[in-house]
């Protein structure tokens, strides 16, 4: 899913708008000639020309804008690195999600990942291949989850999914899916060097706490990750 399915695209607004604007030309023309200027013509295929020139043009222009538009929103709501969205993007479909979670009575899951002694993979790999091993482990995260679900990098090695109409055992099997998952992948850096890493996963579910606010259940499931950090690392705790 991309940030803008499900809304308007920009390219089809702009273009719609051009070919609303086009109407323009023929309609001043009309109203030239009502001011009675001598040899003004009123001829049907000179309106037809005017409309359908200007309509072209114009479309095509906004189309072209409104995909840039388009493009501009897709960069603002995605994380570059790794190519899942960002905590921006995060944040507000986490509170779209909890309004229809308390709206239709359904239950929504958070899980929150982090990758276990990530700064070991920098000071021995360096920079970029962290960069790689980051990006492999948000595209793990993204195939395990369902195409409705939203997988977010929310700060450096962190990643959370928002998980709608799920309950709390089964956002916890597939954050174990995800453990498990990572635990067995040999990242290769170069010809001759591979890394594997471990993740733990903190997991909450807002019909488990329906006295918390958005904000507080991301902060709960931030504490059920900082739990399985202390518990050892490379597990899943159900806040
Ligand atoms: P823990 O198991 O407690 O989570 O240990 P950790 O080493 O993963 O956690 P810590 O917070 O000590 O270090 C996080 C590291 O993540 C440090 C930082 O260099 C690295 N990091 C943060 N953002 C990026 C990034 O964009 N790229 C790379 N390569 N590393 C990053
Ligand atoms: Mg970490
Ligand atoms: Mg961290």
């Amino acid at each position: 899913m991309t940030p803008i399915d499900g809304c308007p695209r920009m390219r089809v607004v702009r273009a719609l708008q051009g070919g609303l604007i086009s109407l323009g030309a023929p309609l001043g023309w009309f109203l030239l000639g009502l001011l009675d200027v001598r040899g003004f013509t009123h001829s049907p295929l000179l309106y037809a020309y005017m409309f359908l020139g200007t309509s072209t043009a114009f479309s095509l222009f906004g189309y072209l804008i409104g995909a840039k538009e388009d493009e501009s929103l897709r960069l603002s709501l995605m994380d570059h690195i790794t190519g899942v969205f960002n905590a921006r993007y995060f944040q507000m479909r986490l509170s779209q999600e909890f309004a229809t979670s308390i709206r239709s009575d359904l239950p929504l899951s958070i899980i929150m990942f982090d990758l276990d002694r990530f700064k070991l993979v920098n000071d021995s790999h360096g920079h970029p291949a962290g960069d790689l091993v980051l990006k492999r482990v948000a595209q793990a995260i993204h195939a395990a989850v369902r195409v409705g679900d939203v997988t977010a990098r929310v700060g450096g090695e962190e990643f959370a999914v928002l998980l709608p109409n799920t309950d709390g055992p089964s956002a916890a099997l597939i954050a174990e899916r995800v453990r498990e998952t990572v635990k067995g992948m040999t990242i290769v850096l170069s010809s001759r060097k591979t890394v594997s890493v471990t993740i733990s996963a903190g997991v909450i579910t807002r019909t488990d706490h329906p006295e918390c606010h958005f904000s507080e259940l991301f902060e709960y499931a931030d504490q059920a990750l900082f739990k399985a950090k202390s518990l050892g690392r490379d597990r899943v705790v159900l806040a």
